[in-house]
C-alpha cells in the first residue's frame, strides 16, 4: 500500500548512514511495513542498499546478514556434514506467504517484527543462533536469538540499535532435526511449530515458536523420555492467543507435536 506519511527515502551505504533522524525508521525488504499505515513514521532508510553479503560459511559456522532474503536460505550450499540443512527450507515454508514475498522478506526483518510465528525466528532458536547487533555508540553486541525476541512484536533492540546478522554454529548445524507445524488452514499462519534437534553428542534441543508469545527453549544432555518432554512444556505459561488458536488448543497440540519430533529423532 502507499504510505501516504513517508517524505523521504535514504539509501544507506555506510554504517553512519543508519543513524535514524526523528520520525525514520529501517527499511528492509517492506513485506510488513507496506502492508499497513505507518503514520509515526515520515522516513525510510533503505538497510538493503548496505550490500550486505546474504551469508557466509567460515570455521565457526554459518552467518546470515540480516537483509538476506528467506529465498536465499532456502538451499545455503550446506556442507556434507549440515545434516540439519533441510530445516531451512521447512522453516520457510511455514510461512503464510507466498514465493514473491520469499523474494523480499528479509531474514533480519522476520527476526525484529517478532511475530510469534516468525519462521526465521523458529529457524534460529532451533539451531542456537545468536544475534549480532549493531549499537548506536559504534559497537555491537551479540544475543541468542531466543533471548532477543522478547514477546509479540517485542524485541531487545534498543533505539538506534540495527540486527546485523544472525550466526548459527557449526555443531547445531552437523545436529538432525525434526520439525512440525500445525495451523487452522492448511496455507494458514502458523498456530504451533515444534523443532527437536540432536547433536553428534546425543544433546538434544526442543524449541517451541508460533504457540507462545516468545521462543521457547529447553536443552537436555541426552534425548529425554517422553514424562520428561511433557513436564517441561508444562512449566510454560505464555501460551500464545489469537485468531489462529485458542491457548488450551495450542498447548495441547505442542505437546502432540513435541510427542512426534522425539519419537521421530529417537525411535
Ligand atoms: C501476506 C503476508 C504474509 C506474512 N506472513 C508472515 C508469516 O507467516 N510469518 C511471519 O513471521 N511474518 C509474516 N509476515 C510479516 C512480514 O512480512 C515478515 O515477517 C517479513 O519477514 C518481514 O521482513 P521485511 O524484510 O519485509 O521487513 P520490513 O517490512 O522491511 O520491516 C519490518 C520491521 O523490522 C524492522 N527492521 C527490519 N530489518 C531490521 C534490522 N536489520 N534491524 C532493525 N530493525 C529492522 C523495520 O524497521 C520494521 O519495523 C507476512 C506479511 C505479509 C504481507
Amino acid at each position: 500500500m502507499d504510505l501516504s506519511s513517508i517524505t523521504s527515502l535514504r539509501a544507506a551505504r555506510s554504517r553512519d548512514d543508519l543513524a535514524l533522524s526523528p520520525g525514520e525508521a529501517l527499511l528492509a525488504g517492506g513485506s510488513w511495513m507496506f502492508s499497513e499505515p505507518q503514520p509515526a513514521t515520515s522516513g525510510l532508510v533503505d538497510l538493503t542498499t548496505m550490500g550486505w553479503e546474504p551469508w557466509r560459511i567460515g570455521p565457526a559456522g554459518l552467518s546470515v546478514a540480516a537483509t538476506c532474503t528467506i529465498a536465499g536460505l532456502l538451499d545455503p550450499p550446506a556442507p556434507p556434514d549440515w545434516t540439519a540443512a533441510p530445516l531451512f527450507r521447512q522453516c520457510a515454508e511455514a510461512f503464510l506467504m507466498s514465493f514473491k514475498i520469499w523474494n523480499t522478506a528479509t531474514v533480519g526483518g522476520n527476526l525484529c517484527l517478532a511475530l510469534p510465528a516468525g519462521a526465521m525466528i523458529s529457524l534460529a532458536t532451533a539451531l542456537d543462533a545468536s544475534c549480532v547487533v549493531w549499537t548506536p555508540d559504534g559497537g555491537e553486541r551479540r544475543e541468542p536469538v531466543s533471548s532477543f525476541v522478547r514477546g509479540a512484536g517485542r524485541t531487545s533492540l534498543a533505539v538506534g540499535e540495527v540486527l546485523r546478522s544472525i550466526e548459527i554454529p557449526t555443531g547445531a548445524l552437523q545436529g538432525r532435526t525434526a520439525f512440525r507445524k500445525i495451523a487452522l488452514t492448511p496455507l494458514g499462519r502458523s498456530s504451533a511449530v515444534v523443532i527437536g534437534r540432536i547433536d553428534p553428542d546425543e544433546r538434544f534441543t526442543l524449541a517451541i515458536t508460533a504457540a507462545t508469545t516468545r521462543p521457547q527453549v529447553f536443552c537436555f544432555d541426552r534425548p529425554p523420555t517422553d514424562d520428561e518432554v511433557q513436564d517441561v512444556l508444562r512449566t510454560i505459561e505464555d501460551w500464545y492467543a489469537d485468531a489462529h488458536g485458542a491457548p488450551q488448543w495450542r498447548a495441547a497440540v505442542t505437546h502432540q507435536l513435541a510427542h512426534e519430533v522425539c519419537e521421530e529423532l529417537t525411535p
